[in-house]
């Protein structure tokens, strides 16, 4: 079992304490690749291949590469995103670049995550390189003293973190956004297990081939989350083009669960959508206490 590994993994690297975690160096950075990464993407859209249609173009932060063609394989693969477009130069050349691989996490002690997300009728998109639900204002984060608004989120098959070199099947990440413009992430690992109700209504409600979108019924964002509130962080980068480094990472220790219908229903429609991970560099993975 993931959750189980993953979670005792962790406990065994408590090794030591260290100071908090100095104030996020990567604030307010970077406003203008931000606006890049805002425009729509118009590429990518597949024919119908699946159970749950294929359908729209539109991109919001994070699932995001402005105009230019990318996809995660072949002539514009993950490898070559650096060239495809002078704004994706960090790419190739960042050294915050995400995902990594979430091994030996440092405790430290940090002002808690406070997770303020709120029932709400969304609209749904598949943007030709994920399922992405946009959610409406009113949910939030608090992270370092900071409120982060949730605008997004969305799917990776298989999970793009790993612990430990341990790949999930799946990863849903819901993207925050800061009012000085840099993001955080918050990324949950979906491992196969017990069907999940609220991602089957989302699958449910998924856009169908030619439709540009699709409303999801109300749903509480929180039913994605783990019932164990532990997290690591890190500093890191969009896991798609432009790559930016502008993200504050938080990625819950805990695993949930989905079928292996439910996440065969996703690569139906996408066979692959993860970035391979990125070297950690001169960053720590932080395990707040
Ligand atoms: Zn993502």
């Amino acid at each position: 079992m993931h959750r189980k590994r993953r979670s005792h993994n962790i406990r065994q690297g408590l090794l030591r304490r260290v100071p908090s975690l100095p104030r996020a160096l990567f604030v307010g950075l970077v406003m203008v690749i931000l606006v890049g990464a805002l425009n729509a993407c118009q590429q990518d859209v597949q024919g119908p291949t699946d159970q749950m249609g294929v359908g729209s173009t539109q991109h919001a932060p994070e699932a995001e590469g402005g105009q230019v063609h990318w996809t995660y394989d072949g002539e514009t693969g993950a490898e070559r995103w650096g060239d495809l477009d002078p704004s994706f130069e960090v790419c190739a050349h960042g050294t915050q670049q995400s995902p990594v691989d979430l091994a030996s996490p440092i405790p430290v002690s940090l002002d808690a995550l406070d997770i303020q997300w709120q029932p709400a009728k969304a609209d749904m998109v598949d943007n030709g390189h994920t399922i992405q639900v946009n959610v409406p204002e009113g949910s939030w984060i608090t992270l370092d003293g900071r409120r982060f608004s949730l605008l997004q989120f969305h799917f990776h098959l298989p999970s793009e973190h790993t612990y430990e070199g341990i790949r999930s099947a799946m990863e849903v990440h819901f993207v925050h956004q800061a009012a000085e413009g840099d993001l955080a992430v918050i990324g949950v690992f979906m491992d196969v297990g017990e069907i999940h109700p609220a991602v089957e209504s989302i699958w449910d409600a998924a856009p169908g081939f030619g439709e540009p979108s699709a409303t999801l019924p109300e749903l509480d964002p929180s039913a994605l989350l783990p019932e164990d509130p532990g997290y690591l962080r890190y500093a890191g980068s969009l896991t798609t083009p432009p790559c930016a480094e502008v993200v504050s990472w938080v990625l819950m220790t805990h695993a949930i669960t989905v079928s292996r219908a439910q996440v065969d229903a996703f690569e139906a429609r996408y066979p692959m959508n993860a970035r391979p991970v990125q070297r950690l560099n001169r960053r720590f993975v932080l395990w707040p206490q």
